[in-house]
């Protein structure tokens, strides 16, 4: 599933290829991926120009003119990849899009996800992205900001990272290594953290993201390009390294459960108190 620094990187590409281009033809296999029939989609998204492409959390923002925005959200995986007029585009693509230049893109969902067309006004209507908090990479983001969000909140640790109404964007990949380099044990009650842990897990929120986001995102992930990630197996401290040294102390990783999701701790280092 992609996470924070696949949509960065892809939205990045996005933007530098798709700016200025002038939206010609729409095809789609399954409307339910839209929010309008898919006749009233084509015909509001048609003529319109890409302005910027950008992300917040897990949602992709193509910013068109005039006033629209395409909203884009990969659910549980997809592949969206650019094609040049002379590429043949991938068959199990649901969605087709063709810029006036022939150029354009298509997106293959694994299993769901949304592709949503909303006039700019209508934006703070939106059935998801308005509720999203802010994105870890976001300059906004400082140590302030987030003893500010946790402040009050009485759930585990792991609860609130990924609640993407907290945080936009980590989720059960990133958020291991995050806590490890937090010595945090996912279940820690953030009422019982110092202000040096949040200092700490602050620090590591962002240096986990952006390590990934500069070797360009998860390698079981493709980019806009069709290019895995550089972030492998091997990028990872204690995420899916069940039975492995942990990288500080070398006491075997374990993989514990946490509510509905899988964590893998260093019981040394990430102590439940
Ligand atoms: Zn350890």
């Amino acid at each position: 599933m992609p996470e924070l620094p696949e949509i960065t990187v892809i939205a990045k590409q996005m933007n530098k290829e798709l700016k200025g281009k002038r939206i010609a033809t729409i095809e789609e296999k399954q409307p339910k991926h839209l929010n309008m029939p898919i006749r009233k989609f084509i015909q509001t998204a048609k003529g319109k120009t890409v302005e910027t492409v950008s992300s917040k959390g897990k949602w992709i923002f193509i910013k068109l003119q005039p006033a629209h925005y395409m909203l884009i959200n990969l659910g549980m995986g997809a592949e969206i990849l650019y094609y040049q007029s002379n590429q043949k585009t991938p068959e199990n693509a649901q969605f087709k899009l063709a810029f006036t230049d022939k150029t354009g893109f298509t997106i293959h969902f694994w299993w769901f996800g949304y592709i949503h067309l909303i006039a700019q006004k209508d934006l703070a209507k939106h059935k998801f992205t308005p509720q999203l908090g802010i994105s870890p990479t976001d300059k906004n983001f400082t140590s302030e900001h987030f003893k500010n969000l946790l402040a009050q909140k009485k759930t585990t640790i792991k609860t609130f990272l990924l609640d993407q109404k907290n945080l936009a964007g980590i989720g059960n990949v990133y958020v291991q290594d995050i806590l490890f380099k937090a010595k945090l044990h996912p279940n820690r009650k953030i009422q019982t953290l110092t202000e040096k842990e949040t200092e700490a897990l602050y620090r590591a929120i962002q240096n986990v993201l952006n390590a990934s986001i500069k070797l360009g995102g998860a390698a079981f992930e493709l980019d806009f390009y069709g290019k895995k990630g550089k972030f492998t197996a091997d990028n990872f401290l204690v995420g899916y390294k069940t039975g492995k040294p942990c990288p500080q102390c070398g006491t075997a990783v374990q993989k514990i459960r946490t509510g509905s999701t899988a964590s893998y701790i260093c019981p040394k280092c990430q102590p439940e108190r």
